[in-house]
């Protein structure tokens, strides 16, 4: 079994898709195993894409992160972190296949409704950044 975190970003949750990726989760078999609305303080999203802050677009994808509430999610299942991915689509979504979540609903290459752990590592952080044990139904 493998755990994975999900986020919908403020473009998601501010244009109502909250309800369509959880149904688009939970139709892919992924079990949630913790769940909670949050408003991302700037220091917060820093910590949270600290790999990305060397990248060009980190203050602009920061800005963007704090611009409204997120929904984060553990998620957990077999494989759960790659097939994750695959139900996400590509980051620019004009390159997700079709039938992803930003293929879908995307609007700009960082305006992308989602976001997936890359790897067992990385998840590992990024739970643990959002949730204690005592929030984790696992
Ligand atoms: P995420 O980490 O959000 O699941 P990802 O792993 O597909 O997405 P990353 O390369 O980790 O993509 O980039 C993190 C986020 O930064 C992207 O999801 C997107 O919102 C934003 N981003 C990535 N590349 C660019 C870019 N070239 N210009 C603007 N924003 C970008
Ligand atoms: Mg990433």
């Amino acid at each position: 079994m493998e755990r994975t975190l999900s986020i919908i970003k403020p473009d998601g949750v501010g244009r109502g898709l909250i309800g369509e990726v959880v149904k688009r989760l939970e139709e892919s078999g992924f079990k949630i195993i913790a769940m909670k609305m949050i408003h991302l303080t700037q220091a917060r999203a820093e910590g949270f894409y600290a790999v990305h802050k060397e990248r060009p677009f980190f203050n602009s994808l920061t800005s963007f992160m704090t611009s409204g509430p997120v929904v984060v999610m553990a998620l957990e299942g077999e494989n759960v972190i790659e097939k994750y991915r695959t139900l996400m689509g590509a980051t620019n979504f004009k390159d997700a296949a079709e039938g992803t979540i930003r293929k879908a609903f995307a609007t700009d290459i960082e305006k992308n409704v989602v976001h997936g752990s890359d790897s067992p590592e990385t998840a590992a952080f990024e739970i643990g950044y959002f949730f204690n044990s005592f929030e984790i139904i696992g």
